[in-house]
């Protein structure tokens, strides 16, 4: 085979793996189906009713990670500026934290268990430190209001996270695949539809690369839609 056919076969893998690989994106939640969640936590029993509502909104509509809700806590809460301030270091030994510094040091020749353990927990990237803004809507600010009034942090693990919306989505009897991530990028997509721009996007779910907010805006289709009625409705 020449190197021109086996390079144009790869570009074809690389192709058909696009269009058929399955992304977050395609599990977003509408805004009726997240209503619908929101109101099934509400049915769960006492105190799993009020962490699952939790989980829900500040994944599912400021795009906090699982492994962030797990590590939340409330000295995170800037009240003057009603921002969620996501660290670059907060100290944990989680069993979470300890699987993922023993992965850590089997990746890395150079780093021992106990050094990566040390600077755990840290969230996923240097972009992943952000601040939050809680007073988008009322409702998450009672949310966020409640959970002080109650907690001083989340202190359940990943696990639990996933229970907790596995839970809420049988409970709203949400065919499909809900998940924290899924609520995470539902949480994309509902802040692009709103016409959110790139920049303020990217900086709101921590991501490194402006491509992946550029991505959700342009499936949400709204800044193309206004950008094009500017021009034709003058
Ligand atoms: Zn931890």
């Amino acid at each position: 085979m020449t190197p021109h056919h086996s390079e144009r076969n790869a570009w074809a893998k690389r192709h058909r793996k696009a269009l058929t690989a399955r992304h977050t994106h395609e599990d977003v939640l509408t805004d009726r189906e997240f209503e619908l969640l929101l109101e099934a936590c509400s049915e769960l029993p006492s105190p799993r009713a009020f962490q699952a509502r939790f989980i829900c909104l500040i994944a599912g509509r400021l795009g906090l990670r699982a492994g962030e809700i797990a590590h939340f806590d409330t000295t995170w809460l800037d009240w003057d500026r009603m921002l969620i301030r996501i660290p670059q270091y907060e100290p944990c030994a989680c069993g979470y934290c300890r699987r993922q510094s023993i992965q850590e040091a089997t990746r890395n020749d150079e780093l021992t268990e106990e050094e990566a353990l040390e600077v755990r927990w840290h969230p996923k990237t240097i972009a992943s430190a952000r601040a939050i803004p809680f007073d988008l809507s009322l409702r998450l600010e009672l949310c966020i209001e409640r959970f002080t009034n109650r907690y001083d942090s989340f202190s359940h693990s990943r696990l639990t996270i996933n229970r907790r919306v596995q839970e809420a989505a049988n409970q709203a009897n949400l065919n499909g695949r809900v998940y924290p991530h899924c609520l995470r990028a539902t949480a994309a997509s509902y802040h692009a539809y709103k016409g959110v721009a790139p920049v303020p996007l990217q900086a709101l779910m921590g991501w490194s690369d402006l491509a992946t907010a550029q991505k959700y805006i342009r499936i949400s289709g709204t800044a193309t839609a206004d950008a094009l009625r500017q021009v034709h409705h003058r």
